[in-house]
């Protein structure tokens, strides 16, 4: 008897002690997914209003609402408590706040690398989408460095410093339209660039390195025949970039959210976020089957000091107002996150902390 309760106890001794140390090997060993490509979204102007509503409007519940994380991001510019979209962009491509209106710059006109930049540098796939012109500042901030954000044919030529693989937006007149008289687009194809002009050469293009010039100038609004078109292009893109083994960065932006707002236009607000939506609908899905890809959806400021001052939810009805400028706000602004490290994103952060945390969960070095 008393031996079977030594047994007994030798026994029970030994599973909890063999459960605690299973427990410290799943704790310490299991090596947490390796972020290999990460997809970052910015809707321009896109505040937390915004987003809601473009939820309550649209007939299908947005892919956002099923990201397990949210934080907020500060969004203020060097010398303005209000920031501009390339001070905006600026902090979030290349990690410094600066002043309102240049690119890729420090507030001393020093040039600062971008995270496509870096990530290119390391030996990954980039791609930078957008349906304004590529030259307008929030892609251009990932590009190009520039002290005047309207200097477009300048930044034009930026693109052709091979650090984007896949660039897909408007534009097309600041690449061929030019006061120099060059086209910027037989260089691009001197790179190796399949230079396209429409969504069906996209799509049949084989080539890993693609410039798509989507529209002249920017491109329609979504819902004036654009819808749907950004979803294409980011699918595209996917399908391009993930071919690099090395891994791939890339930014998506919804621009037109933030000129709905200028426009104090509700519904041409709500749908570019819902057209935002289908994009990053598409990148959920190829990140929930590839497994190391992070996305992040985030916005360069808040446009239109927009709130939600009626609705039904049922109808996907709701009014809201703006304030009477129109004109960006200071409010935080949401940020988004889904994918291996995701928690990361959430709390408050600074616009500038994005490019040392992609660094960090990319593995690689300025
Ligand atoms: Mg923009
Ligand atoms: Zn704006």
């Amino acid at each position: 008897m008393r031996i079977k309760f030594f047994k007994t106890a030798v026994l029970l001794l030994f599973l909890v002690l063999a459960g605690c140390s299973m427990q410290n090997i799943n704790r310490t060993q299991l090596p947490k997914p390796k972020v290999r490509n990460i997809i970052l979204f910015i809707g321009d102007g896109m505040g937390v209003a915004q987003v809601y509503a473009g939820m309550t409007v649209s007939t299908h519940t947005l892919s956002l609402e099923s990201f397990p994380f949210a934080g907020l991001s500060k969004t203020y510019s060097s010398n303005n408590y209000i920031t501009d979209s390339a001070a905006g962009g600026t902090a979030i491509a290349c990690g410094v706040k600066t002043k309102n209106g240049m690119i890729g710059m420090g507030p001393d006109s020093a040039v600062v690398s971008s995270i496509v930049e870096i990530a290119h540098k390391n030996g990954l796939a980039t791609g930078v989408l957008s349906t304004s012109t590529l030259t307008h500042a929030t892609p251009a901030s990932f590009i190009a460095h520039n002290s005047g954000r309207g200097n477009y044919e300048d930044i034009a030529k930026d693109f052709l410093n091979g650090t984007v693989d896949v660039l897909i937006g408007g534009g097309e007149d600041h690449f061929r339209k030019r006061a120099d008289s060059t086209d910027l687009t037989v260089k691009f194809k001197e790179q190796g660039y399949d230079v396209v002009y429409n969504l069906d050469d996209l799509k049949n293009s084989g080539s890993l390195k693609i410039a798509g010039f989507l529209a002249k100038e920017h491109m329609l609004k979504s819902n004036e025949g654009r819808s749907g078109m950004l979803a294409e292009m980011t699918r595209k893109a996917i399908e391009t970039l993930s071919k690099d083994k090395d891994g791939f960065f890339m930014m998506v932006e919804g621009s037109m959210i933030d000129w709905g707002a200028h426009e104090k236009n509700f519904d041409y607000t709500a749908a570019e976020v819902i057209d935002l939506d289908n994009a990053i609908a598409v990148a959920k899905e190829f990140a929930g089957k590839n497994g190391e890809t992070l996305i992040v959806v985030t916005a360069d400021h808040e446009t239109g000091g927009l709130t939600l001052v009626s609705g039904n939810i049922q109808e996907h009805k709701v009014t809201g107002n703006f304030i009477q400028t129109g004109s960006h706000t200071a409010v935080m602004v949401p940020i988004f996150s889904y994918g291996p490290s995701a928690e990361i994103f959430s709390g408050i952060h600074e616009n500038t902390f994005f490019l040392n945390g992609f660094l960090n969960l990319l593995n690689i070095k300025r």
